[in-house]
């Protein structure tokens, strides 16, 4: 039989994502391409407390819930919200299972075929894959170090009118880098000023390396009583556990209550167990502790692994980020092509993602990004010995 499946679904490029996660699997590929957290810290025993204490609430805890998400929790992380200087109430929450699925309904609620997104460059992939599997437009809007170029937003969003800008200013997924706060203030006046919409996603904002540092979130700056013009989302997969999938958007009501009827048609609600179970956890866990234990170790895994790229003379470039989860590589030889690189890498039981995927236009083919939380140490350096053996062996300098 001939299948006739949407267009939509049929130009959806899902192979890069899903092929770099089947390289993760292999038993001897030394991963360093998923966005994975380390698996020794995840707080087992407390997550495991948390859904007990959800059954001893009795046969009601497996019922349905609203769609907005269980009121307990929203109410927890709201508080916890506040302590970053995002201020929102019950109305202004919705819980999703995981930030991917916020991008998600963001993006039902919004796009209409052929409206324009615009994106930092490179960007995170599944957020791009989202956008296009909408029928969006995508455009890229320079960027450097500190952020998109404030004027080339302005241009294109004059030009484009898009519907949404998406960013993830702090520890961006595949580079690391931060915003300037002068970025942050002027994106957020300029959304102000042409009334665009702009999607903080902040999955990274709590991995943090040097406490004594600002960052804000570009919705926390807005002080007024006008309308916020930015939709904050995050998750708690970095932070707790990915498997959990929950995650939460914060905005203006009246655009919240359109995601929780686009939510109502995706899946009715997140997992009431797992969202019962967080709520238990931020209750009685102390997760700010928890997080300040992740963040040393990842600081040291960070601090090990460009030490490891120097002392194995791995020719790449690399600013070292201040927090996330990520090292943003780019190769010193321009002609070098990461994702030719990754075939023999992978051959020689080594992985990362070729920076190529993170690009919608024209790509930087001589970058990659290499995960530093997931390894322990040991099997970091051997990571690291393999790759230097890949750059070394190759006298093709396609590859
Ligand atoms: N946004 C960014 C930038 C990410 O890197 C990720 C996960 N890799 C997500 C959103 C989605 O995370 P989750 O659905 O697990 O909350």
């Amino acid at each position: 039989m001939k299948l006739h499946f949407s267009e939509s679904i049929q130009q959806l490029k899902t192979l890069a994502t899903r092929e770099i996660l089947k390289l993760t699997q292999g038993n001897d590929i030394i991963s360093f391409a998923g966005g994975l957290p380390a698996e020794d810290f995840f707080p087992e025993k407390a997550i495991q407390e948390a859904f007990t204490k959800v059954f001893e609430q009795g046969k009601n805890s497996l019922q349905y819930g609203i769609t907005e998400g269980h009121t307990p929790l929203r109410e927890e992380i709201c508080k916890r919200m506040l302590l970053k200087g995002i201020q929102a109430n019950l109305d202004q929450i919705q819980i999703t299972t995981g930030s991917q699925q916020a991008i998600d309904l963001i993006s039902k609620v919004f796009i209409n075929p052929g409206d324009t997104i615009l994106i930092e460059n490179p960007t995170y992939l599944a957020a791009l894959q989202v956008f296009q599997g909408y029928g969006a437009n995508v455009v890229e809007v320079s960027s450097d170090d500190d952020g998109m170029d404030l004027n080339d937003l302005t241009q294109k969003i004059n030009h484009f009118q898009p519907k949404f800008i998406y960013v993830t200013p702090t520890f961006a997924n595949p580079t690391g880098r931060v915003w300037s706060s002068e970025r942050k203030q002027g994106i957020l006046q300029i959304c102000k000023e042409f009334e665009t919409i702009l999607i903080e996603d902040d999955p990274y904002g709590e991995i943090q390396f040097n406490k004594a540092a600002d960052y804000s979130s570009i919705y926390s700056l807005h002080s007024t009583n006008d309308f916020n013009p930015v939709l904050y989302t995050s998750t708690f997969s970095k932070i707790v556990a990915p498997a959990l999938r929950t995650g939460w958007v914060i905005g203006d009501q009246r655009i919240i209550q359109q995601i929780t009827k686009a939510k109502q048609t995706a899946d009715i609600h997140s997992s009431m167990i797992d969202q019962q179970a967080l709520y238990f956890l931020l209750k009685d866990f102390d997760l700010d502790q928890h997080i300040i234990s992740i963040c040393n170790e990842y600081k040291l895994r960070k601090e090990k692994m460009t030490h490891l790229l120097h002392q194995y003379e791995i020719p790449a470039k690399c600013i070292e980020p201040q927090g996330g989860m990520f090292l943003w590589l780019t190769m010193e030889d321009s002609t070098i092509n990461s994702a030719e690189l990754l075939k023999r890498a992978v051959q020689n039981g080594v992985a990362f993602v070729p920076g190529t995927v993170f690009y919608t236009g024209e790509a930087e083919k001589n970058t990659m990004r290499l995960n530093f939380t997931y390894t322990g140490v040991e099997q970091m350096e051997v990571g690291i010995q393999r790759l230097q053996h890949v750059f070394s062996s190759t006298s093709n300098p396609q590859y």
